[in-house]
Formats: structure tokens, C-alpha cells, sequence
């Protein structure tokens, strides 16, 4: 378990980080929570030449919300900062709900959303209710930025479009007239890393907007997104199914 020699950076902001992940390119590796990046490295499935360690940049440990724009979540927000989110238990408690399910509290303490989107695991817990309330990421170089769609990102199990020198800066769930949101993890056996993963559900629903008025029970839209039981996190789309 002894770790490899590497040239350790901890740049101060954004920018610098962009740029050294240009001047490094393959050589280094994005550090955030370090709950896989270390582990690689002591079990010796990573050797990198170069850790860039992100824990400098607070912009991406908050999660705030901005009008017109929806919730946004730092790229660095721990499982744990999500878990006890005021804002986020009171618009999307399906978020806390899944972190809540994940790891111990060291991990949660440590690992971050967006590790844990990085990675590209096919059992993270997060993802699929991100993508199941249409999130999107925002990804930043010294080339500028780009947002796309969450659902996009996933190529394939730990496989995404992140391309070398990228940075996933933060994620946004937009504004929407969401009535509820839920989380399920079907596990077989108590969650631990590398056993069998189970299968995750996040859920996004709106009420008929018709309101008391329209006809009861009646959901106007409702989207799901399945992940552990495929390669990929799925989102899908179900519009006007009767709910309760
Ligand atoms: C004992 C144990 C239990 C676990 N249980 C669970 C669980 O129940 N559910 C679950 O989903 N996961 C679980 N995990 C996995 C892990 O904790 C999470 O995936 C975590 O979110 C990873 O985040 P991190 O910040 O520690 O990532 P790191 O280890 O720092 O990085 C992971 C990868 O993402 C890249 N990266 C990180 N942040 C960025 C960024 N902002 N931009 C670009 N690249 C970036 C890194 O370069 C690296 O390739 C567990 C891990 C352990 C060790």
C-alpha cells in the first residue's frame, strides 16, 4: 500500500487549474475528494506523474440557487454537503436521499458530485437523479467552456466525453415545476465497494397543471433514470401517467 512518487499541485483558482492541466496534459491527474484517485494509487492501478488537487477552489463547493438559471451545485460539494442541504431538501429531497444511501461518513466527508459524475461508474449513486431532473454540467479548459445535457456525458462504464485538460466546474438542475422527487436503491447486499451494486432509480414527477382543478391524481410529466443495471445511466420519459 505504498504510494508511487508524484509532483503534487494545488492551484489557487479556475484559471490556474485550466492552465496546468494544459501544461501537464497526460502526465496529471484531477485530485477532488480523493476517495478513488488514492485508492488507485495505493493499490497501484494509477501512477501518475502529477496530482492536481482542486482543494483550493471554494467557488465549486457551494450550492446556491440563481434565478432563471435553477439550483447550481460546485463541482467539489461533498455527498454529506448535499445530505444536509436546506435548499436542496426543500426543492429535490430525492438528492439528499441518495447521498444519504452512499458510503460511510469519511467518504462522504470526502468524496465529491463531481468525482462521483467523473468517474463514470455505472453504480454511482448520483447520477441518475441528476439526469432524472435535467441536470446539465458545465466543463471548462483553457480552451473556454461548454455545457451539455448530464445524460450526455456517459459514453459507456467509465467511459465519458471529458476530454484531457477538462474540468467539470459545477451542475445545474433547472427550475421546473417539480411536486416530487424520489430516490430507490435496490441493493443485494449492504452497499460496499465491488460488490454486487444493485440498481438505482431516481424519479422526477410534476402535478397536471390543471392544479386542484384538474383531474386528480393526474401526473403531467414524469421523467426516471435507471443506472447499476446497465452501462449506462438511462434517463426516460413518461408524459400524463396516472400516479397514487
Ligand atoms: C469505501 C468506499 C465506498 C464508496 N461507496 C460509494 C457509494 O455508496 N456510492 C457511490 O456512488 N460511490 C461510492 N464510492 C465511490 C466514491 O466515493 C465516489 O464516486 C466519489 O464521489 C468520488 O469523488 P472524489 O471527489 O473522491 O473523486 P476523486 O477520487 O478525487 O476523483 C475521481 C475521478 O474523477 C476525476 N475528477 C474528480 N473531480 C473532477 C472534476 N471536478 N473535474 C474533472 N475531473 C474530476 C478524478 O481525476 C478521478 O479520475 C465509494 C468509495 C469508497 C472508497
Amino acid at each position: 500500500m505504498y504510494m508511487p512518487d508524484f509532483a503534487y499541485h494545488a492551484p489557487q483558482n479556475l484559471d490556474e487549474a485550466c492552465t496546468l492541466l494544459a501544461e501537464l496534459g497526460s502526465k496529471a491527474i484531477v485530485l477532488a475528494g480523493g476517495t478513488d484517485v488514492l485508492h488507485k494509487m495505493k493499490v497501484g492501478k494509477l501512477a501518475p506523474e502529477n496530482l492536481v488537487s482542486l482543494k483550493h477552489l471554494d467557488d465549486l463547493r457551494t450550492i446556491r440557487h440563481e434565478p432563471g438559471r435553477g439550483i447550481v451545485i460546485g463541482a467539489l460539494t461533498s455527498h454529506n454537503a448535499i445530505y444536509t442541504s436546506k435548499l436542496l431538501q426543500e426543492r429535490f429531497l430525492s438528492l439528499p436521499m441518495a447521498a444519504h444511501t452512499m458510503a460511510s461518513n469519511q467518504i462522504c466527508n470526502m468524496g465529491t458530485v463531481g468525482g462521483n459524475i467523473v468517474n463514470g461508474v455505472p453504480s454511482a449513486d448520483l447520477p441518475p437523479i441528476l439526469i432524472a431532473l435535467n441536470a446539465s454540467i458545465r466543463l471548462v479548459s483553457v480552451k473556454g467552456e461548454r455545457t451539455m445535457p448530464l445524460e450526455d456525458f456517459f459514453h459507456g462504464a467509465a467511459e465519458t466525453v471529458i476530454a484531457p485538460g477538462e474540468l467539470l466546474a459545477d451542475i445545474t438542475i433547472p427550475d421546473q415545476p417539480t411536486t416530487g422527487s424520489t430516490y430507490m436503491k435496490f441493493a443485494c447486499a449492504a452497499p460496499a465497494l465491488g460488490r454486487c451494486g444493485g440498481c438505482r432509480l431516481g424519479q422526477g414527477c410534476r402535478r397536471h397543471p390543471g392544479g386542484r382543478t384538474g383531474r386528480p391524481g393526474l401526473c403531467s410529466s414524469y421523467r426516471h433514470a435507471g443506472q447499476g443495471s446497465g452501462r449506462l445511466p438511462a434517463g426516460q420519459k413518461n408524459k400524463r401517467r396516472p400516479v397514487g
